[in-house]
Formats: C-alpha cells, structure tokens, sequence
C-alpha cells in the first residue's frame, strides 16, 4: 500500500511526501515531466514537489484505464457497488485526515472541509454504489443502459475532493473506468483518494490520476483512447474542450462559471436572508461556481438588509484556516488573489462603492478580505464578470419582473436563490430564471440526488441525480 513515499513528513495526522508523480494501474508512479510545487496557500510553505505528466505518461494511463474498462464494465452492478460502498466508508474512516490535507493544500476552512466537503464526498460515494445495481434491467423489455468506456475527468482547485466525487463515482458505478486530473493548485487529495482506491481494492486500471496543469489536460481530452470528457472549469478552458473534441465520437459535459443572482423581496424574514446572503457568497472565499455572487435586493428594503449584511460581515473570522472558529480562509492561489484584486479594482474605479469590515489579513500567503460593493448598476464589471473570490455586489429592484430581468441579464447560468414567504412567487421565479438550480430561503445546499448544472455559458450536461448518470451511458 503507498510504497511510493519518499521521505513522507508527518504534519499532525496528515502524511505528505515530498514528491508525487501519478496513480496508474493501481500503483504510484514517478513522473518524468517537469515538476511543479503545491503550496499551502495561507502560509506560502511547499507543500510538495508534483510532476507534470508528459503524452507518453496520459498514454500509458488511457491503456490501463482501457485495460480495466474490458472486466470493469462485465463486472455486475451489485460488485461494483461493494467498491463504491467500501470507498465511501474508508472515506469516512480518514476523514479528518482527508479535511486536514485538503484545507492545506486548498486554503479553505477546517470547519467547511471536516462538516461540508467530506461528508458530502462520502455521501457521493453512497449514493451512486446504490445505483451501481439498479442499472440492469431497469426498463423491463428494453436493453441495459451501457457504459461509454474511458472517462477523462478534468477538475477545478475551488473542491478538489467533491469535484473528484462527483466526476468518479457515477462513472465507476456506470462501469466507465477513469483517468482524471486534479487541478495544479490542489493536487494533494487525489493522492490520498488513489491511496484510498489501493485501500479499497478496487481492481487496478479502474482510476488512474495523472498530475499536471493546462498541457496535460489538452493532451488527456485530446487522447484518442478516451470515449468521455467531463470537465469542471472556467468557461474559457470549457469552450477550448468544446473545440477540441468537435466531430470526434467524444461524448463532453461541461460544467463551467457562474454569476449567481441571490433574490431577497422585501417580505423576506431578513436575519435568515441575511445568513443565505453570507453564506452565498463567502463561503469557500467565494471560490465556489454557483455562488450568489450579485444581491438583488427590493428597494423598500435594500438600505435595511446592506446594514445588516455589514453588521454580520463584521463578525466573520478571517485567518488560520486549520483553526476550527475560522470563517474565511485563504485564496487558493497567488493568480486567483491577483484577478479578484483587479476585478475589485474595477469596481472601485467604475464608480461602485466599496465597503470591507476591518480586519487584519495575515502576513503570508494570500487573502482578501470579505468585501461588498453597492451603488451597482448592470455594466459594471463587477455586475457582470465572475470574480470567483468574497466579493458581493448589491444591485436593487422594484417588482418581480424587474428582478428576473436583472438575474437574466448575465452570460452564465448556474444559480439563483430566492427570498420571500411567498410560495407563488417562488414558483413563478424559478419559472422564469434562466439558472439550473434555483433555492428558495436557503443558498448553496448541495445533495447528490439532485441534478446540477448550467444553462448559457455556465456550461451543459448534469452531475448528481439520475440525470448524472445519463452522461457516462449510452
Ligand atoms: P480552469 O478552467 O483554469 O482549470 C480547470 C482545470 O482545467 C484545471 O485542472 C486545469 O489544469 C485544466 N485545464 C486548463 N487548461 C486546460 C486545457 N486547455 N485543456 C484541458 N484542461 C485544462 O478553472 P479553475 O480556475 O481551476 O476553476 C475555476 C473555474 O471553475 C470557475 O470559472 C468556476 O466557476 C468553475 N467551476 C465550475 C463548477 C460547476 O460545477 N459549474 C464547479 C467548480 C468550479
């Protein structure tokens, strides 16, 4: 089990080793492409030395994926179920180990890591075992659905881990095997999920991880010996995989950015608006793709719910993300604190207003500090582009109408929430808001029977739920 561990440094119950090249067939491997360093984004500190997986080495990861794919998919569903059980469980086994490495490796709060990322990880894995037998014979008189084959899976940093669930699961339980990549920031979860597999005894071949940034997620899309490319991302890099894999057989879905419309109408019980307003969009920094990153507010009660909002951002505890009472914790990356600066800036220079509570930013690493802008209108930058870090913008709006124009009005759409004790008017919103999923008094709750996804430039395609499943079948 894990023999490939140079030198491993014990940080409290986590183990990190030096260097890390790829999982393949069952087995560490060194890389032989260039390296490049995981940091701990709060404190700067290397965290580890990980090796950019060259073509020869996405190669040599598809064949053994290819290779498991043959026994794998004639594997029955209720087999196939005991590894996903069996993951699930030793997920929950190590899952302090699992939220300690990730907050270090990622920046994010011990608290959303030990009581959000992992156990819904977990329950990821639960979810989908049970579909991994319900599959045959579903449709009695038609013929079983049948897995695609090979499964490139390309995952953003924002939840390494609960990217990684939500990519491997439904397509190991499909009886689709996998190469995935990681994100470059945050490689080090998908270790410890590969040493999680070895655990498990999953057969080897059946996921395969390759290491590496934007080169070898061209060259793992681009493979021949891939039938399925799920990516998770920004737009940009979505609509370049879209244009690669054109006219090829492969089946793509895209789950890409976000410019969620958080709605609060004015007979909304304010203190639970103003938690939902938070917890939209400073949860995980911001860095979360359906996070409710523009307010709309009703007028009559727009200058009541900002005072609140500012009053609550004022008690929110920025700084050691290991620390269990911490709220915010650090940006993920020197170049993601540099493009919500300049977005930031923007704002200012445009003429929004820009409030942040006081608060001390430590020394190292990188941070921002929970911020909201008001005095918005439609063509600010900050209105329209996906900051992607904790920062609100307020916008206001008379009538119903009004606010669905303004939450449409926006190339993406992932998310929306709304906020009124009006049923009807729930109903009719979620109606006319172009977002795939719309919450009502309640703001980022995620649960794996339900599908998620986009419309417009937020992508296509569904993860979660039946519908999930449909993208690794055919
Ligand atoms: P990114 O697009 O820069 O990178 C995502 C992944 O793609 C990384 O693993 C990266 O190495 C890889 N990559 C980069 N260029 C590539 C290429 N040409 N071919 C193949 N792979 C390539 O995005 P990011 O900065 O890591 O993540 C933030 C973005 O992800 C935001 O826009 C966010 O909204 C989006 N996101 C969307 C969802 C969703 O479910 N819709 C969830 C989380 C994040």
């Amino acid at each position: 089990m894990f023999e490939y561990a140079p030198a491993p440094e014990s940080r409290g119950i986590v183990t990190i080793a030096d260097s890390y090249g790829h999982f393949v067939d069952g087995e560490f491997v060194e890389g032989t492409g260039e390296t490049f360093t995981s940091l701990n984004p709060a404190t700067e500190e290397v965290l580890a030395e990980v090796s950019a997986a060259t073509d020869a080495e996405v190669d040599t990861a598809v064949a053994a994926a290819r290779k498991a794919f043959a026994t794998w998919s004639r594997m029955p569903g209720r087999e196939r179920a005991k590894y996903l059980y069996r993951i699930a469980r030793i997920i929950q086994e190590r899952g302090r180990e699992l939220a300690v490495l990730e907050t270090l490796d990622n920046g994010k709060p011990i608290k959303e890591t030990r009581d959000f990322d992992v156990p819904t990880v977990a329950a990821h894995f639960f979810y989908h075992a049970g579909w991994a037998d319900k599959l045959e014979y579903a449709v009695p008189g038609k013929p079983d659905p049948q897995p695609l084959g090979v499964a490139a899976q390309v995952i953003p940093w924002n939840f390494p881990l609960l990217m990684l669930a939500w990519k491997v699961a439904p397509a190991l339980a499909t009886g689709n095997t996998v190469v995935l990549k990681p994100a470059e920031t945050t490689p080090l979860s998908a270790m410890l999920f590969a040493e999680i597999c070895q655990q498990a005894d999953l057969p080897p071949g059946v996921v395969n991880i390759v290491n590496g940034a934007g080169d070898t997620g061209r060259a793992l899309v681009a493979h021949p010996g891939v039938d399925k490319v799920a990516f998770t991302g920004s737009t940009d890099v979505g609509r370049a995989i879209a244009r690669q894999v054109a006219g090829t057989d492969k089946k793509v879905t895209l789950e890409l950015g976000g410019k969620g419309a958080n709605i609060v109408f004015d007979d909304a019980p304010v203190d639970q608006a103003v938690e939902g307003i938070v917890n939209g969009i400073f949860f995980n920094q911001g860095h979360v793709c359906c996070a409710g990153s523009r307010l709309l507010v009703q007028e009559s009660v727009a200058e009541e719910v900002l005072e609140r909002l500012k009053r609550r951002m004022s008690t929110l505890r920025l700084g050691d993300p290991l620390d269990k009472n911490t709220d915010i914790g650090a940006v993920n990356s020197a170049e993601q604190l540099k493009r919500i600066t300049e977005l930031a800036d923007a704002g200012e220079d445009e003429g929004a207003t820009r409030w942040s509570p006081a608060c001390e930013l430590p020394g190292n690493g990188f941070w921002f500090p929970p911020t909201v802008f008001s005095n918005v209108t439609q063509a600010h930058r900050v209105a329209q582009a996906e900051i992607f870090g904790p920062v609100l913008s307020v916008l206001t709006f008379r009538t119903p109408s009004e606010a669905v124009e303004k939450a449409n009005n926006s190339p993406y759409g992932l998310s929306a929430g709304v906020w009124t004790e009006k049923g009807s008017r729930i109903l009719w919103m979620a109606n006319q808001l172009r977002a795939g999923v719309v919450w009502a008094n309640t703001f980022n709750k995620f649960d794996p029977t339900s599908p998620f996804g986009g419309y417009k430039e937020s992508g296509y395609g569904r993860e979660g739920g039946r519908h999930g499943l449909e993208g690794y079948l055919k």
